[in-house]
């Protein structure tokens, strides 16, 4: 797969030397990413994945982690105190372009790299920071996100899972759902309602709950690409200790503020490891590159592509000058919505009719048709298109919003989606 890496000569010195050292690492350690058959297009063609190839897939991305955690790639922009290395955020990026030649698959983890790290370091005790971060960089503990519920996904904050306090514990109850990983994970970032004589926004707190506690069930649903990959999370009488909240009760909005940022920002750099060069083969191979029209749209790919790595520049840039992500991770959500919408109908438009076939009648196995059908995963997942447009409407073009009691009104009040 083609990674888009800054050239050489416009690369500062420091980081030039960390990209050689990470470089010569992985050229011991791991083996080159072909672009032929290799592990990542044959799990990205993946209709269905048996339960023994997920653990063992499992398996293999815990070892690779623990192996980058030893050799101390596991946290690269962590301070050094909670296992990481302690660079920034640049050093980060270089090392993501590196390793993504070769056949290194630790995206299982990414819930928990991308989103609780920060959230924690932003937010947690120092207790918290020392007992959470470093299993999580060294894969021995894996997270899921349990945020969303059947009635609220876009209106998070209209959830009715309940956490009640008795002594030093508090008791859950209720239903999330979409929740990644949820089946095979350690532990779980959670919220839940605490109050309900207060508007939505003000009653919610954010735990850190360990999935195996008795009382939770994960149920797997399967996606459109057949892959079953999130879960239904049923939660009952769910006890946890008082020390797992993460920040203040009833603070959680904010707390679960800063970990949707970084799902956005997390969301907005992954796109699905995909490059300009691929998409040129394709047309290659089809000998659709002599066509105008689709010269044209090729063309387009190529600014879009461009486009996508330069907003990935400035959030990085914001980032390193201290800025925590703000609204602007919306505009990069909702860019990535829209390239995978375009690649995947390119893809398709590429191959014409044989764009039709299905699994292994179709050119390298359905790889193309299973990124024309995981558009949508990426497109809702961390907020659909419509929201972050609500949210740039809003919060960075100050327009006026919609007449909202339920930002006001005790939620008890609310009429409810359920
Ligand atoms: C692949 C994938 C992985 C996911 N992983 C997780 C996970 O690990 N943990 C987790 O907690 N959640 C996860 N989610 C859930 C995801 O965050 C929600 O699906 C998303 O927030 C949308 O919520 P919803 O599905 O309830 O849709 P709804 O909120 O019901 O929205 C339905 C439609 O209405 C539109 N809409 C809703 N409100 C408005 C509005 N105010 N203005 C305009 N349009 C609106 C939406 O844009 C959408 O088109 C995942 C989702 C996907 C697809």
């Amino acid at each position: 797969m083609t990674t888009v890496a800054a050239p050489p000569e416009q690369e500062d010195p420091a980081l030039a030397s960390f990209r050689a050292e990470a470089r010569a690492w992985l050229d011991v350690n791991a083996e080159r990413r072909r672009p032929d058959a290799n592990e990542f297009k044959r799990r990205f063609t993946a209709t269905t994945v048996a339960p023994d190839e997920e653990k063992l897939h499992l398996e293999r991305a815990r070892s690779w982690q623990r192996k980058l955690y030893d050799a101390g790639f596991g946290g690269i922009a962590v301070p050094a105190e909670y296992g990481g290395r302690g660079e920034s955020a640049a050093e980060q990026r270089v090392f993501q372009q590196e390793v993504a030649r070769y056949e290194i698959d630790t995206g299982i983890f990414s819930v928990g790299l991308g989103m609780v790290v920060p959230t924690i370091l932003a937010y947690g005790t120092e207790e918290q920071k020392k007992r959470f971060i470093p299993p999580l960089l060294s894969g021995d503990e894996l997270w899921c996100q349990l945020f969303s519920e059947p009635g609220a996904g876009s209106d998070l904050a209209g959830l009715t899972t309940r956490a009640e306090h008795d002594g030093d514990e508090w008791v859950v109850n209720g239903q999330k759902v979409w929740n990644s990983f949820a089946h095979v994970a350690d532990w779980g970032i959670l919220i839940t309602r605490t109050d309900w004589d207060v508007p939505k926004h003000r009653g919610i707190t954010y735990f850190l709950v360990d999935m195996s506690t008795p009382g939770i069930e994960a149920r797997p649903l399967r996606q459109i690409t057949g892959v079953a990959h999130f879960n239904e999370t049923f939660l009952t009488d769910v006890r946890i200790p008082h020390e797992n909240v993460l920040g203040e009760v009833n603070g959680g909005w904010g707390v679960a503020q800063a970990t949707l940022m970084s799902e956005r920002v997390l969301i907005g750099g992954g796109g699905s490891g995909m490059g300009f060069r691929d998409y040129l083969e394709l047309a290659r191979h089809f000998g659709q590159t002599d066509d105008p029209v689709m010269r044209q749209r090729l063309a387009a790919t190529y600014t879009r592509f461009q486009t996508m790595r330069w907003l990935g520049e400035r959030a990085r840039a914001a980032t390193k000058a201290g800025k925590a992500p703000g609204p602007e991770s919306s505009v990069l959500k909702l860019a990535i919505s829209e390239h995978v919408y375009e690649n995947g109908n390119l893809a398709l438009a590429i191959e014409g009719p044989a764009g039709m076939l299905y699994k292994t009648d179709a050119y390298e196995d359905g790889f193309w048709q299973q990124q024309f059908l995981g558009q949508w995963g990426i497109r809702i997942g961390g907020g659909t298109e419509q929201v972050q447009r609500n949210i740039l409407g809003e919060r960075m073009l100050g327009l006026p919003s919609e007449p909202r009691p339920d930002k006001t009104d005790a939620f008890r009040d609310v009429p409810k989606n359920v």
